[in-house]
């Protein structure tokens, strides 16, 4: 199943397509990838989107990647007397508070104590994405009042955003190591960490996970903003969590963080995803506006591995057509002629290492002799990695004998994963690719192929071979 794109599409499964005739839309429609959101859902329902995932992948033949998306430490606030949403207005005297009973139109139960703690006269409080706005104004033991600076409604465990407020919280609560136990029961290839501040938070699930995930920081707070030549190298992928951000931060800045993410992210060769809202019109309309339809453009212009669908494939109304949608606008964004350029003024220089030299050398040799397709056998999915970084004009064949590799480098962008024997000599390696090239339809007759490998084969980490094949 050919794409023809580089950049790939991540969906969220959801109320509106965790069904097995709606996936298999989806992945017909364009989906590389699927994410299943832990905020939401049981542990039954995840099961069951996984078992649906892989039974598609084992019938079309093609890897599917799944990414868990741990809930991460969310901050809410308690419930309201009667269930009822109160109406808060600005310039009121509104209270969080440790008391547990239900609140009302001048307090409510914060249930972190060690938020009540960390807050500072003059921090600000958001409640609901930043609708309803409050200021610190006074703070005691166990207590904060606040001014109300933007009026709304609040209503029972409504999101609390604190921006710039350094949390003295882990990304993991105990609520994510029971579903990251989950995750790993299930076999996911990416984890993502939600609300990621510090170094230490990547550290501590990779010291859970070491490398049978992909691990993932979604940047959405200040201080991972702040962080990211720290947080970055420690990653296999990054997500721009747009969502969470534009509240945690003025608005405007999204943008400019989401070029600076991706530049570092492709300079490093970590995959990086740009998420949320991107053709949010979608979950109402069949079809998006003409500012949603320049964002998902955007990103394709400048290089994101990925895109994801987040309310627009797990709870709008539209689904299948959102993916449909996307696919169209990459592909035709990968046809015009300003996307090459983009592309080439950002290539890296090779790092002084044998496989970075080797698939650089490829990329050049490539364009020169006007491959079809260039091919890495790789056990590890590094090399692929490197090759994507390149971001080569020609798709990029991945060969590997491990299905977990295959699956996780679907997330990588102008990478065709598959799965192959190691090849044990030469002659082999060649009559692989060239077997695997022709089935895919990569190429035919008198094309070429450049083809990388580690010899002696089967070596993780050791791409030391270049070679030029014609199709007979
Ligand atoms: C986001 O905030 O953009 C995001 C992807 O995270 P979530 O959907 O978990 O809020």
């Amino acid at each position: 199943m050919l794409r023809n794109r580089h950049a790939k599409i991540l969906a969220t499964l959801g109320p509106a397509s965790a069904d097995y005739e709606v996936m298999k839309k989806l992945v017909a429609a364009g989906v590389d990838a699927f994410r299943l959101n832990f905020s939401h859902g049981s542990h039954d329902d995840h099961r069951r989107n996984v078992a649906n995932i892989r039974k598609i992948e084992a019938e079309l033949g093609t890897p599917i990647a799944i990414l868990q998306d741990l809930q991460g430490p969310k901050i809410r606030i308690g419930t309201f007397a009667d269930d009822k949403p109160q109406m808060l207005k600005s310039g009121d005297r509104f209270t969080l508070d440790s008391d547990k009973t239900p609140g009302d139109h001048k307090r409510v139960y914060m249930p972190h104590p060690e938020i009540l703690k960390v807050l500072q006269v003059g921090d600000p409080v958001y409640i609901n994405d930043g609708l309803v706005r409050l200021k610190v104004v006074k703070k005691g033991d166990g207590f904060v009042t606040c001014d109300v600076t933007a009026g709304g409604a609040v209503s029972n465990r409504k999101g609390v955003n604190l921006p710039g407020v350094d949390l003295p919280m882990s990304a993991m609560t105990p609520k994510d190591h029971e579903d990251l136990k989950l995750g790993l029961e299930l076999n996911v290839d990416w984890v993502a960490l939600s609300f990621v501040q510090r170094p230490e938070d990547v550290h501590e699930l990779r010291g859970i996970v070491g490398n049978k995930v992909g691990v993932m920081a979604k940047i959405e707070m200040p201080n991972a903003v702040a962080r990211l030549d720290q947080i970055i190298p420690l990653c296999d992928a990054i997500m721009i969590a747009r969502g969470d951000l534009g509240v945690e931060m003025p608005i405007e800045e999204v943008p400019p963080i989401q070029k600076k993410i991706i530049r570092k992210c492709r300079e490093q060769g970590k995959p990086v995803i740009a998420a949320t809202q991107m053709l949010e019109s979608m979950t109402q309309n069949p079809s998006p506006t003409r500012a949603e339809a320049s964002d998902v453009a955007n990103a394709a212009y400048e290089g994101a591995d990925v895109l994801m669908l987040s309310a627009e494939s797990a709870s709008g109304k539209y689904p299948v057509e959102a993916v449909a949608m996307m696919d169209s606008i990459i592909k035709r964004v990968e046809n015009s002629s300003a996307w090459r350029p983009l592309m080439d003024a950002r290539h890296p220089e090779p790092e002084p290492e044998i496989g970075d030299s080797i698939t650089s050398a490829a990329h050049m040799v490539a364009e020169s002799v006007d491959a079809c397709c260039i091919v890495t056998f790789t056990s590890s999915g590094s090399t692929a990695v490197r090759m994507s970084r390149q971001r080569p004009i020609q798709p990029v064949l991945m060969l590997t004998p491990n299905l977990n590799t295959a699956r996780r480098l679907v997330l990588g962008w102008g990478l065709h994963c598959r799965v192959a024997q190691d090849p044990t000599n030469l002659d082999e390696m060649v009559s692989i690719a060239v077997e695997c090239v022709r089935a895919e339809g990569l190429g035919d007759h008198g094309r070429h192929v450049v083809l990388t490998a580690g010899v002696p084969f089967g070596v993780p980490g050791s791409t030391n071979m270049l070679r030029v094949v014609t199709l007979a």
